[in-house]
């Protein structure tokens, strides 16, 4: 007979941790307690060693499915003579760290429950979860992890409920927003003047709605949804009407693998990620045309996710299998998650709601998600993915992020604390909805940073709120923070040749950056490498109408024989105030962003309307080049150091594309010409640079690295040269993943 105490920490809390050690004892005749305290899973065991050691070995092979251990700690201990296995109340230490847990989709169990008549209490109730799944981060106040601390305090528990959460053996042992139909929330469907629908099933009359062709605004886990006919045009072209959302590509929810298989190619990893329990919205590629044009054009891609909670999966039947599911906000606007606001602020667009009284403390929007490489690469971290945390040595940081796609970050003892999603900081909803969440964070994790970090760009919206914050303040580039971000995730310490492509960053000589090779690490970068500056007529208004970036180039190539040689679809562009404007070097800001060169060849490929959401015109490109059929060939391009840095000339390669337009080459064909020239390019770059700086690792950042073929591309040939290549995956290549670059550079600088 002996003891033993051992700690776990990690995510254990919320995930059935302390059930499955009881069960575990007890099958095993182990004595002793377990309790849940802010640092951590605490154990004591008494009992034989074999038993004990037995124990150990399934602690460490068979944890409960959702936890996810970071380490276990083991202390021989005297046996106090325990006669039992029990579990204590839990411990709150003001030091500790505690991981929370993202929202969790509806487990395979808790979807039986509500599809099981005989299940009187959970049959068809839509807010049924268990210790596996349901509501975690979006309904946390604070910490402990504890009912009362969520936003489920305002229902009591039902006797039955009751005497689940307090029995070890039940699925739902200490869940903490365990509910049934006598006690928990309840839903309530309205019209959108928000006069309650008499219906005795709310569910099915919304159905019958969504059936008809109406939009219903139905919140879910983290905020409001508009919904539509997933195989409607009309519904979809309404939707795009009210909700003023010209081409940017709607999302949908699909009932099940099944129906995603009609629409969809799919691999193994992309199934796996399906059927996960984070069920992000996950871009696969279009198997056929099946489904209406307008939900996203031409674009190969759809964003496809699964019914995440039941009330989802109670949405579809035999007829109804695909829906449009977009947040539900106007373009650019956090997503409304209270059911005032909602009811204000989307009666222009819904006509139904379907809203419930379990309040949102925390919004969270859906992830996004691309497999590349066979990798499960996050585009947009929130629902599932959020609070994200990965370990370096950093403590009290704040980084505030970027200002498109914005995310911070914040560090305590070495543990680093991504934020959801938060979006364009440059609406002042978003700025406030970045401030409540910082603060959140920082109470939610007992941190009071003491090192706050930002990016060097002048303009960024958060530049009042910095002033206001005290503290030590340290600046950082936008595009070292890219790589940084990078190595960060792949826990690279050495120097690397980064390779950081992206649309907008303002770099040291005070120009638009955006095609940077950096010889760096996560402290420092030295620029050894970029395109050749062009200019950007207008500034912000080159990146909204690609058209003047096309003219601008096509200036800089033919001088004025630009006319001559302008494609037909752009001559109805009013060119000469451009022109002026170029000739007379009157605001044209200087710029090398690798997203701009992006959309001067796609306008020259026929993209000639205004970019209604970010990044449109190197989408189009990027569809195009899909298109192709199969090519090596590249363009001509030119690599020249100048003054110890190596630029990479456009001036032939767009000389050459209109060359291939003149001789009526197929643009599918000159789009992968040129996704081809970029990645020869930048290989050979990156040989040279092995050349002078003996560094074989190259790390790619930025978000034009979203570009699947780009990714792939690059990839293979700086693999085939054998070069060692660090890509992003659970942190996003854009802009949502620069508040991690940003923290580290800053703790690297600052350290002693
Ligand atoms: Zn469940
Ligand atoms: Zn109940
Ligand atoms: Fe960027």
């Amino acid at each position: 007979m002996r003891g033993l105490d051992i700690v776990v920490k990690g995510i254990v809390q919320g995930v059935g941790f302390r059930p499955f050690v009881y069960q575990l004892a007890k099958s095993l005749n182990l004595n002793g307690t377990v309790k849940n305290s802010s640092s951590g899973v605490y154990i004591h065991l008494e009992g034989t060693n074999h038993n004990i050691a037995l124990f150990l070995d399934e602690l460490r092979t068979h944890p409960p499915r959702l936890s996810k251990i970071e380490e276990i700690l083991i202390d021989p201990s005297t046996a106090a003579g325990h006669t039992s296995f029990t579990i204590q109340g839990s411990t709150f230490e003001e030091q500790a760290i505690t991981l929370v847990s993202p929202d969790i989709a509806v487990c395979p169990d808790c979807l039986n429950d509500i599809n099981n008549v005989n299940e009187n209490r959970r049959f068809h109730y839509a807010f049924t979860n268990c210790t596996n799944c349901g509501p975690r981060f979006s309904i946390i106040k604070h910490l402990p992890y504890d009912r009362p601390y969520t936003t489920m305090q305002t229902f009591n528990m039902c006797p039955s409920c009751q005497s689940e959460y307090e029995n070890p053996l039940d699925r739902r042992f200490h869940a903490q927003p365990t509910c049934c139909s006598t006690c928990g929330p309840s839903l309530s469907l309205l019209d959108h003047k928000g006069i309650p629908l008499s219906a005795t099933d709310p569910v099915a009359k919304t159905r019958a709605l969504i059936k008809a062709g109406y939009i219903i605004a139905v919140k879910g886990l983290g905020g409001f949804h508009l919904i539509c006919d997933g195989t409607s045009y009309k519904a979809a072209e309404t939707l795009r009407h009210r909700k003023h959302r010209k081409t940017k590509p709607l999302a949908l929810m699909m009932k099940n693998l099944g129906t995603v298989r009609k629409y969809c190619c799919l691999n193994t990893k992309e199934e796996e990620i399906l059927l996960g329990n984070k069920k992000p919205i996950l871009l696969l590629k279009k198997k056929n045309e099946l489904l209406p044009y307008n939900i996203s054009f031409d674009n190969h891609y759809l964003g496809i996710m699964l019914p995440y909670t039941p009330l989802h999966s109670m949405l579809f039947d035999e007829t109804l299998s695909v829906l449009i599911a977009t947040s539900a906000n106007h373009s650019g606007m956090p997503m409304l998650f209270r059911n005032e606001e909602a009811l204000g602020e989307l009666a222009d667009i819904a006509d139904y709601f379907l809203m419930h009284n379990r309040d949102i403390h925390i919004p969270v929007d859906d992830s996004v998600v691309k497999v590349i490489l066979g990798e499960e690469r996050v585009i947009r971290p929130a629902r599932g993915y959020a609070p994200f945390n990965i370990h370096f040595n950093s403590n009290g940081v704040l980084a505030v992020g970027s200002e498109l796609k914005n995310t911070f970050c914040l560090s305590k003892q070495n543990y680093c604390f991504m934020s959801q999603y938060i979006g364009d900081m440059s609406i002042v909803e978003t700025l406030e909805h970045f401030i409540h969440n910082v603060n959140h964070f920082k109470s939610l994790y007992n941190i009071n940073p003491n090192l706050i970090v930002y990016d060097y760009h002048p303009s960024f919206s958060y530049q009042d709120y910095l002033d206001k914050l005290s503290g030590y303040k340290v600046g950082t580039f936008h595009h070292h923070a890219h790589i940084a971000s990078c190595l960060a995730e792949n826990n690279v310490k050495e120097s690397v040749i980064g390779i950081a492509f992206d649309g907008v960053g303002y770099g040291e000589d005070g120009k638009t950056w955006g095609s940077e090779f950096l010889i760096c690490n996560t402290k420092e970068f030295k620029r050894v490498g970029h395109l050749s500056y062009f200019k950007m007529p207008g500034g912000d208004m080159a990146a909204i109408w690609p058209w003047r970036m096309a003219a601008s180039l096509l200036y800089e190539t033919f001088d004025d024989a630009l006319e001559d040689v302008l494609p037909y679809y752009l001559t109805t562009k009013p060119i000469k105030p451009v022109l002026a404007m170029l000739k007379s070097n009157i605001s044209c800001p200087l710029g090398c962003s690798m997203g701009r060169l992006f959309d001067a060849v796609a306008a020259l490929l026929g993209f000639d309307d205004k970019v209604s959401y970010e990044a449109e015109a190197a989408v189009y490109l990027e569809n195009l080049a899909l298109s192709s059929m199969d090519t090596d060939c590249v363009y001509h391009y030119n690599l020249q150091k100048i003054n110890g840095v190596w630029i990479i000339d456009y001036i032939s390669i767009i000389k050459e594309i209109i060359y291939d337009l003149q001789n009526d080459t197929l643009h599918t064909f000159i789009s992968r010409k040129f996704h081809n020239t970029l990645c020869a390019a930048s290989a050979a770059l990156c040989l040279e640079l092995r050349k002078s700086y003996d560094i074989n690792k190259v790390a790619l950042s930025g978000g034009v690295f979203q570009n699947e073929l780009l990714l792939t591309h690059l990839y293979d040939l700086l693999n085939k040269n054998d070069f060692e290549v660090f890509t992003h995956k659970l942190i996003p290549c854009n802009d949502s993943g620069l508040s991690l670059g940003q923290l580290v550079i800053a703790s690297e600088l600052t350290r002693k």
